[in-house]
């Protein structure tokens, strides 16, 4: 059985950018936000000035209604750094949300069970705080 949580080390937090300043203080108040790019009328992950489609920097922010579908999983058993190590197995997903936007995450709240998680199923948000500053958006089944 995997220890819970909250008795393990933390993860490491993710360093942020100004770029994403934005985002990371959204996440604090539980709200997942993305970039949009005005030119062509795509939402895109990471948070960036210049859209990935078209490269234009006519973009803004949305705020995601936190619902999306599962894009693709991998059940890690090997941690790759020690930290890691003792919450094997846990999921990393690929979570599609509005307009095709990509989030690279972690499936929660269903067992690491290849049978119970299904590519297409769909899944919402919840966020997990790191610290202080950083609540990381994960993903679980959507109720
Ligand atoms: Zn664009």
């Amino acid at each position: 059985m995997t220890q819970p949580a909250q008795d393990l080390p933390p993860i490491p937090a993710p360093l942020t950018q100004p770029e994403s300043d934005f985002y990371w203080e959204k996440c604090k108040a539980n709200e997942l936000w993305l970039r949009h790019c005005k030119s062509c009328d795509q939402a895109y992950f990471y948070p960036r000035d210049i859209c990935p489609n078209c490269f234009s920097r006519d973009t803004d922010w949305i705020q995601s209604s936190g619902q999306g579908t599962l894009h693709t999983f991998s059940i890690v058993h090997r941690g790759p750094t020690p930290v890691f190590r003792d919450r094997v197995p846990y999921i990393a997903a690929i979570v599609e949300v509005e307009s095709g936007a990509r989030i690279p995450t972690n499936l929660v709240e269903i067992e690491p069970d290849p049978a119970l998680i299904k590519i297409g199923m769909a899944v919402e948000v919840v966020f997990q705080q790191l610290d202080d500053n950083i609540n990381l958006p994960m993903f679980r089944p959507a109720s």
